[in-house]
């Protein structure tokens, strides 16, 4: 079992039956499940999977829940990490590794490790959510994802009933990829150890504008070199600009995947509209903006009420309920709106657009497009 040294408690009774998760979802869709257990530590791990499989309950782990897709009922044990701590494991003139555990806010954490002089989390500044969920996903913004700095991962591999450390090769990290989506059910991460860079030339801002509004940043401080404290204060300014924040505006982030497509079929578009935004990934294959296909197909600030695309980043689908004095939104009307946004562009480009956030079924499962 994992060394629980700085764990935290909270107030929170362990274990509820019928709980709202509405507030535990930051699309804020409204969501029972039949027992939610809060995990205070290592320990309860196994505690509640015992109980899970006595009551032959499946089972759903949520962290920040700002990147599911709620059923209406959960028949199901929802396993909430509640463990929190970091501590540093071993630190000399260039590096610092420290270990986090999984219900740390993954924000909070870029900006004290920045304020400690601890680099390379900066890009990802400001990405919703608790640490534990971040490798699933390999989560990424600005060039950059958490496997750039990640060392390992402690999970207990619930099938095999077993404690497992595995290494960054081991959690076989792709695009918004990991071993823990691929076997999805399977895992629950409890701490994540991370190693940083004490240089702060390591700073990585040669993505878009950021590195543009980083500069202007240190030449206000009069310095001539920018830092990563720059680059975060960017990213920040340049994230709060675009995306809406779930606390005011319900959303899970970028809705759509952005598709791979070929190159030639890349070109073709690009024919019919010189605007198309596309990235060159491999000799063949283009990814192209799934925010430029939705918005140039007039399809900004529209959907099925109350779920619509964003006005500023037509690639965020928000839940309006709240506003239209509409009680609550449900899986159904993201579903109508997402199957909307598809059949539009699919007429328009011939291109199909998948979905980026995880999908789950009232048993826990997770639904696949
Ligand atoms: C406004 C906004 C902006 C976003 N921007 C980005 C971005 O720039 N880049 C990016 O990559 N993502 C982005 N996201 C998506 C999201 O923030 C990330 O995927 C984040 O890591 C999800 O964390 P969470 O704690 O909310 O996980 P949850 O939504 O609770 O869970 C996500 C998945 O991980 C599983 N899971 C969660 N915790 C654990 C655990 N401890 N062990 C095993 N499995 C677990 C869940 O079962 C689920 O399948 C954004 C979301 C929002 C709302």
């Amino acid at each position: 079992m994992p060394n629980m040294t700085t764990v935290k408690t909270t107030t929170q009774p362990s274990i509820q039956t019928e709980v709202d998760l509405s507030t535990y979802n930051t699309m804020a869709l409204r969501s029972v499940c039949h027992t939610a257990y809060f995990l205070q530590n290592a320990a309860d791990v196994q505690v509640a999977l015992a109980m899970a499989e006595a009551q032959q309950l499946p089972v759903l782990v949520l962290s920040g829940g700002s990147n599911v897709i709620l059923p209406d009922y959960l028949q199901a044990m929802v396993l909430l990490p509640r463990m929190r701590g970091i501590e540093v494991i071993t630190e000399d003139a260039h590096h610092v590794d420290i270990s986090v555990m999984a219900a740390e806010n993954w924000h909070e954490l870029v900006v004290s490790c920045v304020q400690k002089g601890w680099y390379g989390l900066e890009n990802l500044a400001l990405i919703p959510g608790m640490v534990g969920a971040a490798p699933v996903q390999n989560i990424g913004a600005y060039g950059r994802q958490i496997e750039d700095n990640l060392l390992s991962v402690t999970a207990y591999h619930i099938p095999s009933k077993q404690w497992q450390t595995l290494s960054r090769a081991q959690c076989e990290f792709g695009y918004r990829d990991s071993i823990f989506k691929q076997q999805t059910g399977q895992w629950l991460i409890t701490q994540v150890n991370l190693r940083l860079h004490k240089d702060a030339s390591i700073t990585h801002a040669g993505y878009g504008d950021v590195k543009q509004y980083a500069e202007t940043l240190a030449a206000a401080a009069n310095r001539e070199q920018i830092n990563p404290g720059d680059v975060m204060a960017a990213i920040i300014a340049i994230r709060q600009s675009k995306l809406p924040d779930p606390k005011q505006l319900p959303n899970c982030g970028s809705f759509f995947k952005n598709p791979i497509i070929s190159t030639a079929q890349f070109e073709k578009l690009q024919q019919q509209y010189p605007d198309v935004v596309g990235y060159v990934v491999s000799p063949t294959q283009t990814k192209i903006a799934a925010g430029w296909l939705i918005d140039n197909a007039g399809l900004k600030g529209q959907g099925i009420p109350p779920i619509l695309t964003h006005d500023k980043q037509a690639l965020v689908l928000t839940n309006h309920a709240p506003r239209l004095e509409i009680k609550h939104a449900s899986q159904q009307d993201i579903l109508a709106t997402q199957s909307y946004i598809q059949q539009q562009v699919f007429s328009r480009y011939g291109i199909t657009l998948q979905r980026e956030p995880v999908w789950i079924a009232s048993d826990g499962s997770v639904i696949e497009q």
